[in-house]
């Protein structure tokens, strides 16, 4: 088959074209500007022809995608803006919202072909504020907060926030545009929503800190024990600060089998491996670089106190991805960049 990744210089973008490729799919992957191309085709090289790269400027205009969507049977769409600093909300919404939406006009419009759509959702549209007591989400919670956050403050809304209302919003109308439309369109749709995202990655980067938000979060809580401007935690900082996680492998095999497997068709599903505090990162990276700080050596994970959990019963039952420890996850993040940090 061959198979649409937007995106395609993402952190996890990547991940899931590899591995596209590896099962046999010919891929398409579209990035923002010419420069992105060459760097990017020397990533998947091996793969010779099987993957091609073609350049989507704006994904907000209508119509953007319509050339890229022939010929293709499943899409995989991770575009989305990923940072903490919008100005406006818009900034992210309207990428995240238009972009979807325009990659499901294009479907409908010119993809013949295609059979299903896989749209990278978030925990964030999820799970919004943390409440003061442990809670269990699933499928069937939505972030209202953040929206309600955003629409109510504007540029003053919290920078989460913002990113996670593009989320909410983003993922919300994709299932509206498949309910206004179902009598019309000839594929399916699955979001899935991962929380935060480690791994090692595929990108051309030389450095840690030139990757993702998710990834340069790690690479400050965890190697260097500091916050955005360098200021070394507290040591309660890691016993409180924590999510839940995935693996980037992992997440981008529970996308594709989402896009493979016949009943993950019309379905929500919550893609989290467990959750962690910044204690379990330090523990785990000390094990493979002593350099790491050593934070709060009294921390016993049996104990520690989870605010957020996510019931994933959904996603084992449909599909069935064996997630990684955050141990070997962890230990693969150091072998690559050793050094380089
Ligand atoms: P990256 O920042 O590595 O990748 C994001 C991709 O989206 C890049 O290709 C980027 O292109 C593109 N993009 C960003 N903004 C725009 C825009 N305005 N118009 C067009 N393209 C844009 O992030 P991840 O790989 O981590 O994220 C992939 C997906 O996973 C996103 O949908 C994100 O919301 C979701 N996700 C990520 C989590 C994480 O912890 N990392 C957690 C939960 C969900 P360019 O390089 O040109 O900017």
């Amino acid at each position: 088959g061959k198979a649409l990744v937007t995106g395609a210089n993402g952190f996890l973008a990547t991940w899931i074209i590899r591995k596209l490729l590896e099962r046999g799919f010919s891929v398409r992957g579209t990035v923002r500007s010419e420069s992105k191309i060459a760097p990017l085709k020397q990533v998947f090289a091996d793969f010779g022809d099987k993957f091609e790269v073609v350049v989507v400027e704006d994904i907000t205009k209508k119509g953007a995608f319509d050339e890229a969507v022939k010929g293709v049977d499943l899409i995989q769409h991770p575009a989305s803006p990923v940072h903490m600093n919008a100005i406006e909300p818009d900034e992210q919404i309207v990428p995240a919202v238009n972009g979807t939406v325009g990659v499901l006009e294009s479907a409908l419009a010119y993809g013949t072909s295609v059979k299903r759509v896989v749209y990278t959702s978030s925990c964030g549209a999820v799970r919004g504020v943390e409440t003061t007591t442990p809670r269990r989400y699933s499928e069937a919670d939505w972030n209202e907060a953040s929206v309600a956050d955003v629409r109510a403050r504007g540029r003053a809304a919290g920078q989460l926030s913002k990113y996670q209302a593009s989320k909410v919003l983003a993922e919300r109308a994709a299932w509206d545009f498949v309910e206004k439309h179902k009598g019309s369109i000839g594929w399916d749709l699955v979001a899935c929503c991962p929380p935060w995202i480690f791994g090692p990655t595929l990108q051309p980067v030389k450095e840690p800190e030139q990757m993702n938000d998710s990834m340069r979060i790690w690479f400050q809580a965890t190697i260097k024990g500091t916050d955005d401007s360098g200021i070394p935690q507290e040591k309660e900082f890691f016993t409180k600060f924590g999510m839940t996680w995935i693996d980037v492998r992992d997440a981008a095999e529970a996308l594709i089998v989402a896009g493979e497997k016949e009943q993950a068709a019309g379905e929500r599903i919550i893609i989290s491996n467990g959750p962690w505090k910044g204690q379990d990162l330090l523990n785990a990276a000390r094990k493979y670089y002593p350099q790491v700080p050593v934070g709060d050596e009294t921390y016993h994970p049996a104990t520690a106190t989870h605010l957020t959990t996510f019931d994933t019963s959904k996603a084992d039952r449909l599909l069935g991805v064996k997630y990684r420890t955050l141990e070997d996850s962890t230990r693969d993040i150091i072998e690559q960049f050793k050094g380089k940090g």
